[in-house]
Protein backbone atom coordinates (compact mmCIF):
# COMPACT_ATOMS: atom_id res chain seq x y z
CA UNK A 1 0.00 0.00 0.00
CA UNK A 2 1.43 3.41 -1.05
CA UNK A 3 1.66 5.67 2.17
CA UNK A 4 2.60 9.45 2.32
CA UNK A 5 5.30 8.93 5.06
CA UNK A 6 7.44 5.74 5.64
CA UNK A 7 5.29 3.31 7.32
CA UNK A 8 8.00 1.25 8.39
CA UNK A 9 10.50 0.89 11.57
CA UNK A 10 13.34 -1.68 9.30
CA UNK A 11 11.79 -4.31 9.38
CA UNK A 12 8.98 -3.68 11.91
CA UNK A 13 5.59 -1.57 11.78
CA UNK A 14 3.42 -1.82 8.52
CA UNK A 15 -0.23 -2.01 8.32
CA UNK A 16 -1.56 -5.88 9.28
CA UNK A 17 -5.17 -4.61 8.82
CA UNK A 18 -8.52 -5.63 6.92
CA UNK A 19 -8.83 -4.02 3.82
CA UNK A 20 -11.56 -1.77 5.10
CA UNK A 21 -9.33 -0.09 6.95
CA UNK A 22 -6.96 1.25 4.81
CA UNK A 23 -8.97 4.17 3.26
CA UNK A 24 -9.28 5.50 6.88
CA UNK A 25 -5.79 4.84 7.38
CA UNK A 26 -4.70 6.68 4.29
CA UNK A 27 -6.70 9.40 5.16
CA UNK A 28 -5.74 10.05 8.69
CA UNK A 29 -2.36 10.24 7.57
CA UNK A 30 -3.47 12.72 4.86
CA UNK A 31 -4.83 14.60 7.70
CA UNK A 32 -1.83 14.61 9.96
CA UNK A 33 0.56 15.91 6.90
CA UNK A 34 -1.79 18.67 5.85
CA UNK A 35 -1.93 19.51 10.30
CA UNK A 36 1.62 19.24 9.72
CA UNK A 37 1.95 22.31 7.51
CA UNK A 38 -1.12 24.21 9.22
CA UNK A 39 0.49 26.72 11.01
CA UNK A 40 -3.43 27.78 12.24
CA UNK A 41 -3.40 23.80 13.39
CA UNK A 42 -0.28 24.04 14.94
CA UNK A 43 -1.29 27.32 16.89
CA UNK A 44 -4.28 25.81 18.34
CA UNK A 45 -2.20 22.18 19.19
CA UNK A 46 0.26 24.32 20.82
CA UNK A 47 -1.71 26.99 22.61
CA UNK A 48 -3.87 24.14 24.32
CA UNK A 49 -0.94 22.44 25.38
CA UNK A 50 0.06 25.43 27.50
CA UNK A 51 -3.36 26.87 28.30
CA UNK A 52 -5.13 23.35 29.15
CA UNK A 53 -2.34 20.76 29.42
CA UNK A 54 -0.40 22.96 31.53
CA UNK A 55 3.14 22.98 29.25
CA UNK A 56 5.90 23.39 29.47
CA UNK A 57 6.11 20.83 32.70
CA UNK A 58 9.40 21.45 34.44
CA UNK A 59 12.68 19.45 34.92
CA UNK A 60 12.89 18.84 38.90
CA UNK A 61 16.55 18.21 40.08
CA UNK A 62 16.13 15.52 42.54
CA UNK A 63 18.67 16.31 45.20
CA UNK A 64 18.02 14.55 47.80
CA UNK A 65 17.96 11.10 46.15
CA UNK A 66 21.13 12.27 44.35
CA UNK A 67 22.91 12.67 47.29
CA UNK A 68 21.76 9.67 48.99
CA UNK A 69 22.49 7.98 46.34
CA UNK A 70 26.01 9.47 46.42
CA UNK A 71 26.85 9.47 42.26
CA UNK A 72 25.26 10.98 39.17
CA UNK A 73 22.99 13.96 39.69
CA UNK A 74 19.37 12.66 38.88
CA UNK A 75 16.67 14.72 37.37
CA UNK A 76 12.80 14.50 37.13
CA UNK A 77 11.15 16.04 33.86
CA UNK A 78 7.59 15.97 34.93
CA UNK A 79 4.90 14.91 33.17
CA UNK A 80 3.26 14.31 36.17
CA UNK A 81 2.58 17.74 36.63
CA UNK A 82 0.54 17.17 33.36
CA UNK A 83 -3.33 18.18 33.50
CA UNK A 84 -4.96 14.40 34.42
CA UNK A 85 -1.82 13.32 35.65
CA UNK A 86 0.32 12.15 33.12
CA UNK A 87 1.89 12.36 29.57
CA UNK A 88 -0.97 10.29 27.73
CA UNK A 89 -2.92 13.99 27.35
CA UNK A 90 -0.23 15.42 25.22
CA UNK A 91 -1.52 12.34 22.33
CA UNK A 92 -5.36 12.48 23.10
CA UNK A 93 -5.02 16.33 22.60
CA UNK A 94 -3.23 16.09 19.18
CA UNK A 95 -6.04 13.41 17.86
CA UNK A 96 -8.86 14.91 19.28
CA UNK A 97 -7.76 17.77 16.85
CA UNK A 98 -6.94 15.88 14.25
CA UNK A 99 -10.36 13.96 14.39
CA UNK A 100 -12.22 17.68 14.42
CA UNK A 101 -10.44 18.32 11.40
CA UNK A 102 -11.37 15.29 9.35
CA UNK A 103 -15.33 15.82 10.29
CA UNK A 104 -15.32 13.10 12.39
CA UNK A 105 -17.36 14.11 15.92
CA UNK A 106 -17.49 10.68 18.27
CA UNK A 107 -13.51 9.13 18.79
CA UNK A 108 -13.72 5.64 20.15
CA UNK A 109 -10.68 4.82 22.81
CA UNK A 110 -9.06 1.63 24.24
CA UNK A 111 -8.11 1.92 28.30
CA UNK A 112 -6.19 -0.62 30.17
CA UNK A 113 -6.04 1.32 33.62
CA UNK A 114 -8.44 3.97 32.45
CA UNK A 115 -5.58 6.95 31.94
CA UNK A 116 -5.71 7.14 28.34
CA UNK A 117 -9.18 6.52 28.49
CA UNK A 118 -9.67 10.27 31.12
CA UNK A 119 -7.43 11.68 28.67
CA UNK A 120 -9.66 11.14 26.04
CA UNK A 121 -13.01 11.85 27.41
CA UNK A 122 -11.04 15.16 28.72
CA UNK A 123 -10.36 16.07 25.55
CA UNK A 124 -13.35 14.96 24.03
CA UNK A 125 -15.36 17.22 26.68
CA UNK A 126 -13.15 20.36 25.73
CA UNK A 127 -13.71 20.29 21.73
CA UNK A 128 -16.76 18.55 21.86
CA UNK A 129 -16.40 15.13 20.80
CA UNK A 130 -18.85 12.02 21.52
CA UNK A 131 -16.20 9.93 23.42
CA UNK A 132 -16.88 6.01 23.58
CA UNK A 133 -14.43 4.29 25.56
CA UNK A 134 -13.95 0.16 25.40
CA UNK A 135 -12.51 -1.22 28.98
CA UNK A 136 -12.26 -4.96 29.97
CA UNK A 137 -14.64 -5.82 32.28
CA UNK A 138 -11.65 -7.12 34.51
CA UNK A 139 -10.20 -3.80 33.85
CA UNK A 140 -13.31 -2.05 34.92
CA UNK A 141 -12.81 -3.95 38.44
CA UNK A 142 -9.58 -3.11 39.05
CA UNK A 143 -9.64 0.71 38.08
CA UNK A 144 -13.27 1.97 39.02
CA UNK A 145 -12.36 5.46 39.83
CA UNK A 146 -11.20 6.25 36.73
CA UNK A 147 -14.86 4.53 35.23
CA UNK A 148 -16.24 7.19 37.44
CA UNK A 149 -13.80 10.22 35.96
CA UNK A 150 -14.61 9.14 32.59
CA UNK A 151 -18.64 9.65 33.12
CA UNK A 152 -18.64 12.25 34.92
CA UNK A 153 -16.38 13.64 31.86
CA UNK A 154 -19.34 12.73 29.66
CA UNK A 155 -17.83 9.37 27.95
CA UNK A 156 -19.39 5.80 27.64
CA UNK A 157 -17.85 3.63 29.12
CA UNK A 158 -18.37 -0.19 27.51
CA UNK A 159 -17.31 -3.24 29.14
CA UNK A 160 -15.79 -5.94 27.01
CA UNK A 161 -16.21 -9.20 27.98
CA UNK A 162 -14.29 -11.14 25.42
CA UNK A 163 -11.00 -12.74 25.75
CA UNK A 164 -8.92 -12.03 29.22
CA UNK A 165 -11.48 -9.45 29.49
CA UNK A 166 -8.46 -6.42 29.53
CA UNK A 167 -6.71 -4.23 27.69
CA UNK A 168 -6.16 -5.98 23.95
CA UNK A 169 -9.47 -7.27 23.73
CA UNK A 170 -10.61 -3.49 24.61
CA UNK A 171 -8.01 -2.61 21.60
CA UNK A 172 -10.01 -5.19 19.26
CA UNK A 173 -13.65 -3.59 20.09
CA UNK A 174 -12.16 -0.40 19.59
CA UNK A 175 -10.96 -1.37 16.12
CA UNK A 176 -14.20 -3.05 15.93
CA UNK A 177 -16.52 -0.28 16.38
CA UNK A 178 -14.02 2.05 14.27
CA UNK A 179 -14.76 -0.18 11.12
CA UNK A 180 -18.36 -0.21 12.04
CA UNK A 181 -18.51 3.85 12.10
CA UNK A 182 -15.38 4.72 10.04
CA UNK A 183 -17.53 7.76 8.54
CA UNK A 184 -18.18 8.94 11.60
CA UNK A 185 -15.51 8.01 13.78
CA UNK A 186 -11.86 8.38 14.82
CA UNK A 187 -9.96 5.74 16.58
CA UNK A 188 -7.95 7.50 19.23
CA UNK A 189 -4.77 4.96 20.09
CA UNK A 190 -3.07 5.84 22.96
CA UNK A 191 0.31 4.40 22.50
CA UNK A 192 3.19 4.89 19.61
CA UNK A 193 1.67 1.33 18.68
CA UNK A 194 -0.87 -0.05 16.12
CA UNK A 195 -0.97 0.28 11.95
CA UNK A 196 0.58 2.87 10.26
CA UNK A 197 0.87 6.17 10.86
CA UNK A 198 -0.47 6.19 14.34
CA UNK A 199 3.39 4.77 15.95
CA UNK A 200 4.58 7.83 13.52
CA UNK A 201 1.11 10.36 14.76
CA UNK A 202 1.79 9.18 18.65
CA UNK A 203 5.39 9.67 18.45
CA UNK A 204 5.22 13.44 17.18
CA UNK A 205 2.75 14.41 19.46
CA UNK A 206 4.72 13.39 22.32
CA UNK A 207 7.75 14.68 20.85
CA UNK A 208 6.95 17.60 22.62
CA UNK A 209 8.41 15.95 26.14
CA UNK A 210 11.90 15.72 24.53
CA UNK A 211 12.03 18.88 22.67
CA UNK A 212 11.31 21.05 26.09
CA UNK A 213 13.42 18.59 27.98
CA UNK A 214 16.57 18.86 25.97
CA UNK A 215 16.58 22.93 26.20
CA UNK A 216 15.54 22.78 29.67
CA UNK A 217 17.90 20.64 30.71
CA UNK A 218 20.86 22.39 28.99
CA UNK A 219 19.67 25.77 29.81
CA UNK A 220 19.95 24.28 33.50
CA UNK A 221 22.97 22.07 33.38
CA UNK A 222 25.19 23.70 30.33
CA UNK A 223 25.25 20.19 29.06
CA UNK A 224 23.65 17.37 27.84
CA UNK A 225 22.51 14.70 30.51
CA UNK A 226 24.97 11.81 30.16
CA UNK A 227 22.31 9.16 30.19
CA UNK A 228 18.50 9.07 29.80
CA UNK A 229 15.95 6.82 31.04
CA UNK A 230 12.32 6.09 30.26
CA UNK A 231 9.82 3.18 31.21
CA UNK A 232 8.52 1.75 28.03
CA UNK A 233 4.81 0.39 27.88
CA UNK A 234 3.91 0.73 24.57
CA UNK A 235 6.38 3.08 24.32
CA UNK A 236 4.93 7.02 23.52
CA UNK A 237 6.25 8.65 26.88
CA UNK A 238 9.44 6.84 25.81
CA UNK A 239 9.92 7.74 22.21
CA UNK A 240 8.61 11.60 23.16
CA UNK A 241 11.54 12.28 25.33
CA UNK A 242 14.30 10.18 23.13
CA UNK A 243 13.43 11.98 20.40
CA UNK A 244 15.02 15.19 22.06
CA UNK A 245 17.99 13.17 22.09
CA UNK A 246 18.35 10.18 19.51
CA UNK A 247 21.09 12.34 17.36
CA UNK A 248 22.97 12.79 20.12
CA UNK A 249 25.38 10.04 20.20
CA UNK A 250 27.00 11.25 23.84
CA UNK A 251 23.93 11.19 25.14
CA UNK A 252 23.58 6.87 25.82
CA UNK A 253 19.25 5.76 25.96
CA UNK A 254 17.68 3.45 28.38
CA UNK A 255 14.04 1.77 27.87
CA UNK A 256 13.01 0.21 31.02
CA UNK A 257 9.84 -2.44 30.56
CA UNK A 258 8.32 -4.27 33.44
CA UNK A 259 10.12 -7.23 35.37
CA UNK A 260 7.10 -7.99 37.13
CA UNK A 261 8.54 -10.79 39.48
CA UNK A 262 11.19 -11.57 37.62
CA UNK A 263 12.25 -12.78 33.87
CA UNK A 264 12.48 -16.48 34.96
CA UNK A 265 9.16 -16.52 36.54
CA UNK A 266 7.50 -16.17 33.56
CA UNK A 267 5.32 -13.51 35.23
CA UNK A 268 6.49 -10.03 33.58
CA UNK A 269 5.95 -7.70 30.52
CA UNK A 270 9.08 -7.60 28.81
CA UNK A 271 8.97 -8.38 25.49
CA UNK A 272 13.12 -7.84 24.97
CA UNK A 273 13.76 -9.23 28.30
CA UNK A 274 12.61 -12.73 27.96
CA UNK A 275 14.07 -14.23 24.34
CA UNK A 276 12.13 -17.17 25.48
CA UNK A 277 9.19 -15.14 24.67
CA UNK A 278 9.60 -12.49 23.36
CA UNK A 279 9.34 -12.61 19.33
CA UNK A 280 8.76 -10.63 16.48
CA UNK A 281 4.93 -11.36 15.48
CA UNK A 282 2.13 -9.36 14.38
CA UNK A 283 -0.50 -7.43 16.77
CA UNK A 284 -3.22 -4.71 16.67
CA UNK A 285 -2.28 -4.06 13.12
CA UNK A 286 1.66 -4.11 13.81
CA UNK A 287 5.26 -6.19 13.56
CA UNK A 288 7.07 -5.64 16.25
CA UNK A 289 7.91 -7.53 19.56
CA UNK A 290 5.53 -9.38 21.14
CA UNK A 291 5.32 -11.77 24.00
CA UNK A 292 3.95 -15.32 22.46
CA UNK A 293 3.92 -18.66 22.92
CA UNK A 294 5.34 -21.95 20.92
CA UNK A 295 2.52 -21.47 18.62
CA UNK A 296 2.12 -17.76 18.42
CA UNK A 297 -0.93 -17.13 21.08
CA UNK A 298 -0.03 -14.27 23.23
CA UNK A 299 1.26 -14.62 26.53
CA UNK A 300 -0.86 -13.18 29.17
CA UNK A 301 1.64 -10.47 30.84
CA UNK A 302 1.89 -9.49 34.62
CA UNK A 303 3.22 -6.06 35.88
CA UNK A 304 2.55 -3.94 38.85
CA UNK A 305 1.74 -1.51 37.09
CA UNK A 306 -0.79 -1.13 34.87
CA UNK A 307 0.06 1.01 32.24
CA UNK A 308 2.99 -1.38 31.43
CA UNK A 309 1.23 -4.53 31.29
CA UNK A 310 1.00 -5.57 27.82
CA UNK A 311 2.01 -8.15 25.37
CA UNK A 312 3.24 -5.37 23.00
CA UNK A 313 5.92 -3.09 22.17
CA UNK A 314 5.78 -0.31 19.60
CA UNK A 315 7.87 -0.99 16.43
CA UNK A 316 9.90 2.31 16.43
CA UNK A 317 11.91 0.86 19.62
CA UNK A 318 11.97 -2.48 18.08
CA UNK A 319 14.09 -0.70 15.39
CA UNK A 320 16.12 1.07 18.05
CA UNK A 321 16.97 -2.21 20.03
CA UNK A 322 18.36 -4.18 16.57
CA UNK A 323 20.62 -0.71 16.09
CA UNK A 324 21.54 -0.43 19.95
CA UNK A 325 21.21 3.22 19.84
CA UNK A 326 18.74 2.57 23.09
CA UNK A 327 19.17 0.25 25.68
CA UNK A 328 16.62 -1.91 27.11
CA UNK A 329 16.34 -3.36 30.14
CA UNK A 330 13.74 -4.55 33.13
CA UNK A 331 12.98 -3.75 37.02
CA UNK A 332 10.81 -6.02 38.67
CA UNK A 333 7.18 -4.78 40.93
CA UNK A 334 9.45 -5.02 43.63
CA UNK A 335 12.12 -2.99 42.26
CA UNK A 336 9.22 -0.03 41.22
CA UNK A 337 7.84 -0.66 44.99
CA UNK A 338 10.96 0.47 46.56
CA UNK A 339 11.78 3.27 43.98
CA UNK A 340 7.97 4.40 44.90
CA UNK A 341 8.63 5.05 48.37
CA UNK A 342 12.20 6.62 48.37
CA UNK A 343 10.87 9.18 46.08
CA UNK A 344 7.96 10.12 47.79
CA UNK A 345 10.27 10.46 51.32
CA UNK A 346 13.58 12.18 49.68
CA UNK A 347 11.70 14.37 46.84
CA UNK A 348 7.60 15.04 47.90
CA UNK A 349 6.75 13.42 44.78
CA UNK A 350 4.54 10.36 44.09
CA UNK A 351 5.58 8.92 40.84
CA UNK A 352 3.45 5.99 38.65
CA UNK A 353 4.07 2.77 39.78
CA UNK A 354 5.12 3.23 35.70
CA UNK A 355 7.25 6.03 36.46
CA UNK A 356 9.10 4.23 39.41
CA UNK A 357 10.35 2.14 37.10
CA UNK A 358 12.84 4.40 35.34
CA UNK A 359 13.43 6.10 38.77
CA UNK A 360 14.20 2.50 40.07
CA UNK A 361 17.14 2.03 37.13
CA UNK A 362 18.18 5.74 37.12
CA UNK A 363 18.84 4.60 41.23
CA UNK A 364 20.92 1.36 39.74
CA UNK A 365 23.26 3.62 37.34
CA UNK A 366 23.26 6.78 39.66
CA UNK A 367 26.12 5.22 42.52
CA UNK A 368 28.22 3.86 39.20
CA UNK A 369 28.78 7.54 37.77
CA UNK A 370 30.69 10.24 38.80
CA UNK A 371 29.33 13.76 40.66
CA UNK A 372 29.79 15.43 37.74
CA UNK A 373 27.29 13.20 35.64
CA UNK A 374 23.86 13.61 35.19
CA UNK A 375 20.85 11.21 34.76
CA UNK A 376 17.55 12.20 33.26
CA UNK A 377 14.46 10.68 34.07
CA UNK A 378 11.03 10.64 32.24
CA UNK A 379 8.47 11.13 35.39
CA UNK A 380 5.69 9.51 33.05
CA UNK A 381 3.11 10.36 35.63
CA UNK A 382 1.69 10.36 38.75
CA UNK A 383 0.93 8.01 41.66
CA UNK A 384 -2.20 9.21 42.75
CA UNK A 385 -3.96 6.50 40.88
CA UNK A 386 -1.73 3.85 42.33
CA UNK A 387 -2.54 4.26 46.21
CA UNK A 388 -5.05 1.32 45.95
CA UNK A 389 -3.09 -0.83 44.69
CA UNK A 390 0.37 0.12 46.68
CA UNK A 391 -2.01 0.49 49.93
CA UNK A 392 -3.20 -2.98 49.56
CA UNK A 393 0.45 -4.68 48.99
CA UNK A 394 1.87 -2.98 52.00
CA UNK A 395 -0.89 -4.16 54.03
CA UNK A 396 -0.29 -8.08 52.85
CA UNK A 397 2.90 -7.00 54.16
CA UNK A 398 2.06 -6.61 57.28
C1 LIG B 1 0.15 4.54 30.11
C2 LIG B 1 1.31 4.96 30.93
C3 LIG B 1 2.62 4.52 30.65
C4 LIG B 1 2.93 3.51 29.58
O1 LIG B 1 2.60 3.88 28.29
P1 LIG B 1 3.68 4.34 27.21
O2 LIG B 1 2.90 4.43 25.96
O3 LIG B 1 4.76 3.29 27.17
O4 LIG B 1 4.21 5.64 27.67
C5 LIG B 1 3.67 5.01 31.41
N1 LIG B 1 3.44 5.88 32.43
C6 LIG B 1 2.21 6.32 32.73
C7 LIG B 1 2.05 7.26 33.86
C8 LIG B 1 1.10 5.88 32.00
O5 LIG B 1 -0.13 6.32 32.33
Amino acid sequence: MKTILPSKFGPYGGQFVPETLIPALMELEKAFVDSEADPVFQAEFNGLLASFVGRPTPITFAERLSNQLGGARIYLKREDLCHTGAHKINNALGQALLAKRMGKHRVVAETGAGQHGVASATVSALLGLECVVYMGEVDIARQHPNVSRMELLGATVVPVTSGTRTLKDSINEAIRDWVTNVGTTHYLLGSALGPHPYPTIVRRYQSVIGTEARQQFTQMTGKKPEKLVACVGGGSNSIGIFSGFLDDPDVEIFGVEAGGLGIESGKHAARFGDPSKGRIGVIHGTKTYVLQNEDGQIEDTHSVSAGLDYAAIGPEHAMLRDSERVHYTNITDEEALQAFSTLCRLEGILPALESSHAVAYAMKLAPKMGKDETILVNLSGRGDKDLDTILSIQAGQQ
